[in-house]
């Protein structure tokens, strides 16, 4: 037991406030540390969050081509990345989309569009979409995302049956200007503030690994603290060929884990989800990411692909977490592997000593 962290997690489950100091501690520790810091956060996240995992499926309504030039997107203004280029899905194909993440078992559906905000007419696209989906599924929470927000989209969104509005602040406001010059921070903090007085469960969260610093990285933080978000998505920069912030590989496994520990700490009591990149950062470690991040994306992103779905469903179940609404009737998802499923088939080897097949390694 490492006394600093457990100590941390003793003053954050009674109620206490991360400080800098805290918070600089939790980005500085040293690799052999990591784990003890992980089993401290464990016991915030299990307190109020038990075993649970919530797992949440993105539809890309539409693709591509948007006039904003968000340095880490691949549907940024300019980008080469070869991403799928598509216009609005028609309702029953958005439908189809998320059906699929129900039956594996999401219960909640974010239904993304690229662009920098919707028109009134988007909105009523997606106002459409979700009346489908909750004709289909009733009891599953869908989550907008479609950029700014104008005065009244908010409360057409909530009227249209939207449980949540996803709009990330993404990093610090002191570096807002060098990841995107198309709009600022104050735009993205007006629409989170926008969607919360909608009635609408504000989430927004991080992309981490885009140069920002450890005293960057906590000024993130303590602003989605501040924004009161009911839930966090950590993305790990996924660096698409063909935009500005190619080849940038700036986060390790342990890395990953700190800044996962750091939103853990800093907000005890709001869903923290690891998103997107986390098979590429985490790498092997993703489970113990699950002791941290009571959340995840399941199966692809908006633009790239994921682990398949089965292997996260069989991952938190491995790591002894359950997801979320698995005993739920109306979420049922009968995907969700049995824990007598077998994850691998035994094979018998038929390389290295013995034959003449090269060895496995
Ligand atoms: S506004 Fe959204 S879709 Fe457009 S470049 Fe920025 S992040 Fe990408």
């Amino acid at each position: 037991m490492f006394k600093p962290f457990e100590d941390l997690a003793d003053r954050q489950l009674a109620g206490g406030t991360l400080d800098r100091a805290d918070a600089r501690m939790i980005l500085s520790a040293p690799d052999p540390d990591v784990l003890a810091l992980v089993a401290a956060g464990g016991r915030v996240r299990r307190a109020h969050f038990g075993d649970q995992v919530k797992v949440n499926y993105l539809v890309n309504l539409k693709s591509g081509l948007c006039p904003e030039d968000c340095g880490y997107c691949s549907q940024r203004l300019g980008s080469t990345a070869e991403i799928l280029k598509y216009s609005w899905l028609k309702d029953d194909e958005a439908v189809r989309q998320a059906d699929a993440g129900i039956r594996g078992g999401a219960s909640r559906v974010c239904l993304v569009a690229s662009g920098r905000g919707p028109s009134n007419r988007d909105v009523e696209t997606v106002a459409s979409v979700v009346g489908a989906l909750k004709d289909a599924h009733p009891g599953v929470e869908v989550c907008a995302c479609l950029g700014l927000l104008k005065d009244g989209q908010a409360e057409r969104l909530r009227e249209a049956g939207v449980d949540a509005y996803n709009h990330n602040l993404n990093t610090a406001e002191s570096r807002y200007s060098e990841i995107c010059s198309t709009h600022d921070y104050a735009d993205r903090v007006d629409t989170v503030a926008k969607a919360k007085s909608a009635g609408l469960s504000p989430c927004s969260g991080l992309i981490v690994g885009m140069g920002e610093s450890d005293e960057d990285l906590i000024d993130a933080v303590f602003a989605l603290r501040d924004l009161a978000s009911d839930s966090i998505p950590i993305n790990f920069l996924m660096p698409f060929d063909g935009t500005p912030l190619a080849g940038t590989w700036e986060l390790s496994p342990l890395r990953a884990l700190r800044i996962l520990a750091l939103a853990r700490f800093a907000c005890p009591a709001t869903e923290v989800r690891m998103a997107g990149g986390r098979e590429m950062h985490l790498r092997s470690l993703q489970p113990l990411a699950l002791h941290l991040a009571n959340s995840l994306f399941l199966g692809d992103y908006l633009t790239s692909e994921g682990q398949a779905a089965k292997a996260d469903l069989e991952m938190i179940e491995d790591a002894g977490f359950r997801v979320l609404g698995a005993q739920d009737p109306a979420l049922a998802p009968p995907n969700v592997p049995a824990s007598t499923t077998p994850a691998a088939s035994l094979a018998v080897r038929q390389r290295g000593a013995g034959t003449t097949v090269a060895p496995n390694a």
